[in-house]
């Protein structure tokens, strides 16, 4: 519990929310400013900043609730598709610093952007994918805050 969290305030009922699933570990309710009809977040009770910072176990708990919600709001809006996604760090837009993971129900015309994407040469991808591998040290890596 973090006293200056909005979602830890949420989970102690401090601010309501819309809550669609509830349990002794994870909590659901709808996003105050939908991207799409049915915009969940999902999130764990116990506080960390971000899925970077996260300890595994939280994780290893939320992940399969994240799948089951999922399921039950494509099901609710007759959905499509589901993004399912969490934003780490200010520069990814991330605004509040409790994780969280956005379910944001998808339409095949529904309008919303594609992500752009960029043609790299092959070199450059090569070099690239060899600097990530140097770098792979899951346990040591840490909040981006
Ligand atoms: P992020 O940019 O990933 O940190 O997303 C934060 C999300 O929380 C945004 O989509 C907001 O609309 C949503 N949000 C902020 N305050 C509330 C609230 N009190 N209840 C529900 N959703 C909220
Ligand atoms: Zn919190």
């Amino acid at each position: 519990m973090n006293s200056n969290c909005i979602f830890c305030k949420i989970i102690t009922g401090e601010i309501p929310s819309d809550k669609v699933y509830e349990d002794d570990s994870v909590m659901a309710f709808l996003d105050i400013k939908p991207v799409s009809r049915g915009h969940v977040l999902v999130i764990p009770k116990n506080h960390s900043a971000d899925l970077l910072s996260a300890d595994n176990e939280t994780l290893k708990d939320l992940m399969p609730k994240v799948k089951q919600i999922s399921q039950a709001v494509m099901k609710a809006v007759n959905a499509q598709g589901i993004n399912v996604s969490t934003n780490n760090g200010a520069a990814a837009g991330q605004i509040i610093f409790h994780l969280h993971f956005h379910l944001i129900p998808r339409y095949s015309k529904d309008g919303l952007p594609p992500w752009p994407h960029h043609e790299v040469e092959l070199k450059t991808r090569t070099e690239l994918a060899e600097k990530i591998k140097e770098k792979f040290t899951p346990d040591t890596i840490t909040s981006l805050l």
